[in-house]
């Protein structure tokens, strides 16, 4: 017979299916902790995996491959899950409050809830453009243009908005497999054309410049019109306007451009910083409210201000689950300091990938296995999941 429960006596509350959270999620399933329980809410109930979700638009990957399944893992971790959409804070009462359901009381909260490209700047951006971002919202304006390119025959234009190395990476990888979908259809690959729009002066303006140079290579190469230094101001159906006032034809406009927070925590008394991120200390809670913990893309690490990648993310997952665990037990929490140098493994849609780290430029077919590697391993921590130790 199973030893009885001990009673809950403390909550943390998870609010977010990011990176960091599916971490202390797998730490706290390996180690729980008596008397608290965790309850996570999160919009969607699968939540993809970042470095592969390139891999999945050019179709190296499948849509369980790429995802963690969020109700599962808190299954696994003995955590509540709600699916539910968190649109507000009581600090006072200490409760989220959600869409659809009841306020969630907490004594912990931890966010981690990612960025979202800003659209609403822009002139018709929200009703002509898909952002990266919600994903699911991606996935399935994705599965309609794939749909279109089956069904309709006929030149169609795509054009990305962001030059940073998640909007090349994404067009890079659009465009193979989009070939790939007229190939097998005995169509011309000819009939679609891509466009990549940036604000910069030049792409991945925060890589080095031999990574830059393969890119721009391939981008010419693989016949994309790169526009740099045009700001997009405007987008219409079929169309988008730069700053200078030309206009230029797309039919598909993907807004993959530096994000912000989500517009509800402007209504917390939350710290926030000019894009709308929540400002953290070392120990990764807000300079307001310490029962209120944020990692990943939403967190701003005031003293290690860092570039918005799900690399911070995932590595902020331990240091995260050890100090709401010592929260929770009354212990002394620690710092952490996020690395200053990282690894990015950008792929180029074809099995080819290459690996950007401070100076170091590496690139070939050798790169995109490794990565997959990683990338697989990664993603077996979260959906292999062992027998837990107090089963
Ligand atoms: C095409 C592309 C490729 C990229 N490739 C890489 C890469 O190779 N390496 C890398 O390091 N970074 C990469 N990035 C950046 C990376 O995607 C982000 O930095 C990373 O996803 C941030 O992780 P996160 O944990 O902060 O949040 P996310 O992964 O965005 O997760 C946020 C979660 O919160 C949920 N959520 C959001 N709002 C709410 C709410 N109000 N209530 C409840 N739940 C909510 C969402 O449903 C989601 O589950 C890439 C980005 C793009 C666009």
């Amino acid at each position: 017979m199973q030893p009885p429960l001990p009673p809950v006596s403390r909550d943390i509350v998870l609010i977010g299916g990011g990176h960091a959270h599916v971490g202390v999620l797998k730490r706290f399933a390996m180690r729980p902790e008596p008397g608290v329980r965790l309850t996570l809410i999160c919009r969607d109930t699968h939540t993809p995996y970042s470095g592969m979700l390139p891999g999945y638009v050019a179709g190296h990957y499948g849509y369980d491959e790429v995802h963690i399944d969020l109700r599962r893992l808190a299954q696994y971790a003995g955590a509540r899950f709600f699916r539910d959409e968190a649109v507000g804070i009581d600090h006072e009462a200490r409760s989220v409050r959600c869409r659809s359901r009841p306020p969630v009381p907490y004594d912990w909260l931890s966010i981690n809830i990612g960025s979202t490209p800003r659209l609403d700047a822009t002139a018709g951006a929200g009703e002509h453009a898909v952002p990266v971002k919600p994903i699911h919202r991606f996935n399935a304006r994705w599965q309609t243009l794939l749909e279109r390119i089956e069904a309709d025959p006929g030149p169609i234009r795509v054009a990305v908005v962001g030059g940073g190395a998640g909007g090349v990476e994404l067009l890079l990888a659009m465009q193979v497999r989009l070939h790939r979908e007229l190939a097998v259809r005995g169509r011309d690959p000819g009939e679609l054309t891509f466009a990549l729009f940036t604000r910069g002066a030049r792409i991945l303006p925060t890589h080095n410049a031999r990574v830059r140079a393969h890119f721009e290579a391939t981008l010419r190469r693989r016949g994309i019109e790169v526009h740099t230094a045009t700001e997009v101001v405007a987008v219409e159906a079929g169309r988008l306007q730069a700053a200078d006032g030309r206009w230029h034809a797309a039919d598909e406009v993907v807004w993959v451009t530096n994000a912000g927070g989500a517009d509800w925590l402007r209504d917390t008394r939350l710290m926030l910083d000019d894009d709308g991120f929540i400002e953290v200390g070392d120990t990764l809670q807000s300079l307001s409210d310490p029962r209120v913990f944020a990692a990943g893309d939403i967190a701003h690490q005031v003293n290690h201000p860092r570039e918005k990648a799900g690399v911070f993310a995932v590595r902020q997952g331990r240091p995260l689950a050890d100090n709401l665990r010592a929260a929770v037990t009354g212990r002394r929490l620690r710092p952490y300091r996020p690395q200053a140098r990282w690894l990015s493994l950008i792929s180029t849609g074809d099995r080819h990938a290459v690996a950007s780290r401070g100076g170091l430029y590496l690139a070939g077919d050798w790169v995109w296995r490794w990565k997959d590697w990683i990338d697989r391993r990664f993603m077996a921590r979260f959906n292999d999941l062992p027998p837990r130790p107090s089963a």
